[in-house]
């Protein structure tokens, strides 16, 4: 490639898509590359998509956007080994003329997504890996490297787009690995059944979805979350933990969700399904702490590789279409005052992004992280363990009177974390959720 263009794209995952859609509909000159074979090739989600942050980059998605099921219901699961609690909500609201939430299967959305980058004007390479990225003398990014023939490219700006494991910018001393106590291992597989089935199953009608995420013991004490979507034909189950976690107990991620698939409450609704997909996948965990350096000389970072990821609410590609579209924003502004790409300039590319929702969220949070992962015995184990114990006992019929329930069950958790355990824990929990 001997053209220069405005700015390179490197990844056509939510971030990447976001980021080469502003900037070809801005009239910017863009190239984006993309390692796999096809967009979303090598993309793995839940997948839950939030209409919002979508609905500013294409208005109209939903008229042609591969949509498995709109979400009409929440399900939060606390698990012990043979039972589970549950808060679920459901609400007929959510059947409303543009549904906030939709699953999604990635390689097919990702594709869709691809479509509408390249109807914008951007050139779009698949099956084209940037090896490096091009610094001069001073450390100013100057283009990419890929590994096509000759495949050298220059451009005013590099996006970093590649998700969580960020090779090139680690590579490039823009930032660090992230440290196995900062990212989760997924596991997730496809399994197929009749809509009609899933409708039964879930308690839905036509195209509404349900979405079940569950903590507790099926996590062994690890920092973890199951999780069980509903598609039209399919359903989305998976688990993840934190990679430290995993490390440091010798458990594996399949042997996990081999158990999650057979607990009581979760086997019933995959019965009989066949499984056409396995799929495993790092998610940024570290929160506000981990966020890097977002730009420099040349260079912006957005989405997983920038660790845009609000582990709490299972949120992920609304912050990486946002950071997308804000660092195109961004870049456009500069480039409209023909400025350069300086570190000062693409500095605007943060101040966009501590104004949106995203900095906001991962700031509110910033403690939650690094107290879920000390805590995890306790939060994923312990208290799953005693509500379970609770709830059995307080719904049970067996003519022992209720006051001598009530006092056995505050007994046990008295007897398993103490009083000040109790409150010391409380107290944490409020204050990292403030
Ligand atoms: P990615 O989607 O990972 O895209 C990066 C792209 O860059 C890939 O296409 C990759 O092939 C390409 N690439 C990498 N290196 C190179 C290179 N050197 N050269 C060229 N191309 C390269 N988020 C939600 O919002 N809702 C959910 O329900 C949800 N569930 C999840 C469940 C699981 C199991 C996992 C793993 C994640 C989930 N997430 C969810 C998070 C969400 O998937 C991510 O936040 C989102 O995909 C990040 O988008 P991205 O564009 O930054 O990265």
């Amino acid at each position: 490639i001997d053209e220069r263009f405005d700015a390179i794209v490197v990844g056509a995952g939510m971030a990447g898509n976001a980021a080469a859609l502003t900037l070809a509909r801005r009239g910017l000159k863009v190239l984006q590359l993309e390692r796999g074979e096809y967009s979303g090739s090598k993309n793995v989600q839940g997948a839950i998509l939030y209409s919002d942050m979508l609905e500013k980059l294409v208005p109209d998605f939903r008229e042609d956007a591969p949509l498995e099921r709109h979400l009409v219901e929440q399900r939060f699961w606390m698990m012990d080994d043979n039972s589970h609690t549950g808060l679920h909500y459901r609400s007929d609201d959510f059947n409303e003329e543009r549904p906030n939430r939709y699953t999604i299967i990635r390689a097919q959305f990702d594709k869709w997504f691809s479509k509408k980058v390249q109807e914008a004007g951007a050139t779009v390479l698949c099956e084209t890996t940037v090896t490096e990225l091009l610094q001069d003398a001073r450390g100013k990014v100057i283009g990419v490297r890929t590994d096509r023939k000759n495949g050298q490219v220059a451009a005013d700006v590099v996006v970093l787009a590649e998700g969580v494991s960020g090779l090139l910018g680690t590579r490039a001393g823009l930032r660090d690995r992230p440290p196995p106590d900062k990212v989760a291992l997924a596991v997730k597989e496809m399994h197929f059944l009749p809509s009609e089935t899933i409708e039964a199953r879930f308690n839905l009608r036509g195209d509404e979805g349900a979405v079940i995420e569950a903590v507790g013991t099926i996590s062994h004490g690890m920092t973890g979350m199951g999780f069980i979507y509903s598609n039209k034909e399919s359903i989305s189950l998976g688990i993840g933990c934190l990679v430290s976690d995993f490390e440091k107990s010798g458990e594996t991620p399949y042997g996990l969700l081999e158990k999650f698939k057979q607990h009581p409450s979760v086997r019933p609704l995959i019965e009989g399904s066949e499984v056409k997909e396995y799929s495993a996948h790092l998610i940024p965990e570290g929160g506000y702490k981990a966020v890097p350096q977002l730009y420099g000389d040349g260079w912006v970072m957005v989405g997983d590789a920038a660790q845009l990821n609000n582990a709490i609410h299972r949120e992920g590609s609304n912050l990486a279409m946002t950071s997308g579209r804000l660092a195109a924003e961004a870049i456009f502004q500069v480039k409209s005052r023909r400025d350069p790409m300086t570190k000062e300039n693409l500095a605007l590319y943060k101040k966009m992004l501590d104004d949106s929702f995203v900095m906001k969220d991962l700031k509110k949070y910033k403690d939650m992280p690094e107290l879920l992962h000390i805590q995890s015995q306790n939060f994923f184990l312990t208290y799953p363990q005693l509500v379970s114990k609770a709830m059995s006992n307080f719904v049970r019929v067996d003519g022992t009177p209720k006051a001598e329930k009530e006092k056995k069950t505050f007994r046990s958790f008295i007897q398993a974390r103490s009083w000040s355990g109790l409150f010391g824990d409380a107290f944490k929990l409020a204050r990292a959720w403030r």
